[in-house]
C-alpha cells in the first residue's frame, strides 16, 4: 500500500505540471482530491493494513495527500494570475463605436425662467434680485399690507421671527428698488420664494418673477401691450388675453390675467376645466399707499406690477400635469428638455 501511495504522488505531480487550464484544473481536484477520488479510495483501505504497519502508513497518506493538496493550490493561483494577466494585454477594439458622453443640461425651470428674463431685457427691463429671508416690513408693510390685514391668511408664511419670514413673492423688490431709485423704472426681480403648501400645483418653494414700471402716464394699456408680447415670445403664438378684477393690496386696480388655452386654443379641455382659458399672473396698477411708503408723488407718478409663477408657465408651456416633477429629479422626465 506504501508502494500504491507512492505511485499516485508520482502521478499526481505529473497530471499537476502538466494540465494548462481551470477546466484540467477541476478535472484534477476531482480525480485526486474529491470525496471518491483516488486518495478517499486508498484511504479507505487502510483498514486491510496489519495493524502494527497502520500508524506509519496512515502517517504517510496523510504527509503525501497535504503535499498534493498545497501544489494543487500553489497551481490554481498560478492559472487565476495567468487569465488575468491576459485580460489585462488585450488589445482594445478599436472598431467598436465610441459611448457618447453624458452632456448636462439646464433645468427646465432654470430655461423658462431665463427665457423669460431675456423676453423682459428685450423691452428694456433691468434685472434684480434680492433676499429669500425677508423682513416682514417689505414683504408685507411696504405693500399695504400691515398687521393683522386678512390678505396675510392667503400666503401660508413660513415665519423665522416675529419681524423675519422667507418670502411669499418676489413683490418685496418693489420696495426694495423703489426705495434707493427715482423713476423711470423697468425692474423684473426673478428668484424663489416659499409658502407652507403642497399638493399637484403646489410645492412650499416655488419661482416667481415680479415686473414693475414707473414712470409718467402709465396706464392699464401699457401693462397689457407688455404683458401681450410676452405672452406671445413665451408661447410662440398669438394668444388672447384676459383680464378679470381680482385684488392684491399693493395695486389698485387690481387684475388677474388668463390666456387661451394653450391646450385646446380656447375651445374648452381637461386642462382648461371646458373654460378654455388659463390663469398665468396676477397684476394690477401699483397702489399709491405703495408710492407714498417710499416717497414717490402718486400725483405725478403711476406703474404697474405683475407677478409670474414660473412653474405654472413651464407646465403650460410644456404640458407637465404635476409640479411636483420639476423637484423628483427624475433623469428620464428632466432629459426631455
Ligand atoms: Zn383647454
Amino acid at each position: 500500500m506504501e508502494h500504491e501511495l507512492q505511485s499516485l504522488e508520482a502521478e499526481a505531480r505529473k497530471c499537476l505540471h502538466d494540465l494548462t487550464d481551470e477546466g484540467q484544473l477541476e478535472e484534477f481536484r476531482i480525480r485526486f482530491l474529491g470525496r471518491k477520488g483516488s486518495f478517499s479510495t486508498i484511504m479507505r483501505q487502510l483498514g486491510t493494513v496489519p495493524a502494527e504497519d497502520r500508524p506509519r502508513v496512515g502517517q504517510l497518506a496523510n504527509t503525501i495527500k497535504a503535499e498534493i493538496e498545497k501544489l494543487f493550490e500553489a497551481k490554481k493561483n498560478t492559472l487565476d494570475a495567468a487569465i488575468s494577466g491576459a485580460s489585462d494585454r488585450q488589445t482594445p477594439d478599436l472598431t467598436l463605436p465610441g459611448r457618447v458622453p453624458a452632456g448636462g443640461r439646464l433645468h427646465p425651470i432654470t430655461q423658462v425662467m431665463r427665457e423669460t428674463c431675456t423676453i423682459f431685457e428685450n423691452l428694456g427691463f433691468s434685472v434684480a434680485e434680492g433676499p429669500d429671508v425677508e423682513l416682514d416690513y417689505y414683504n408685507f408693510e411696504a405693500l399695504n399690507i400691515p398687521a393683522h390685514h386678512p390678505a396675510r391668511d392667503m400666503h401660508d408664511t413660513f415665519y423665522i421671527s416675529d419681524s423675519v419670514l422667507l418670502r411669499t413673492h418676489t413683490s418685496p423688490m418693489q420696495a426694495r428698488i423703489m426705495e434707493v431709485q427715482q423713476p423711470p423704472l423697468r425692474v423684473i426681480a426673478p428668484g424663489k420664494v416659499y409658502r407652507c403648501d403642497s399638493d399637484i400645483t403646489h410645492t412650499p418653494m416655488f419661482h416667481q418673477v415680479e415686473g414693475f414700471l414707473v414712470d409718467k402716464n402709465i396706464s392699464f394699456a401699457d401693462l397689457k401691450g407688455v404683458l401681450t408680447v410676452f405672452t406671445r415670445k413665451m408661447f410662440e403664438k398669438e394668444l388672447p388675453l384676459r383680464f378679470r378684477p381680482s385684488f392684491f393690496p399693493f395695486t389698485e386696480p387690481s387684475a388677474e390675467v388668463d390666456i387661451a388655452c394653450v391646450m385646446c386654443g380656447g375651445s374648452g379641455c381637461r386642462v382648461c376645466k371646458k373654460t378654455g382659458w388659463l390663469e398665468i399672473l396676477g397684476s394690477g396698477m401699483i397702489d399709491p399707499e405703495v408710492f407714498k411708503k417710499v416717497g414717490y408723488d402718486p400725483e405725478v407718478y403711476s406703474g404697474f406690477a405683475f407677478g409670474l409663477g414660473i412653474e405654472r408657465i413651464a407646465m403650460l408651456k410644456y404640458g407637465i400635469d404635476d409640479i411636483r416633477l420639476f423637484y423628483e429629479n427624475d433623469q428620464r422626465f428632466l432629459s426631455q428638455f
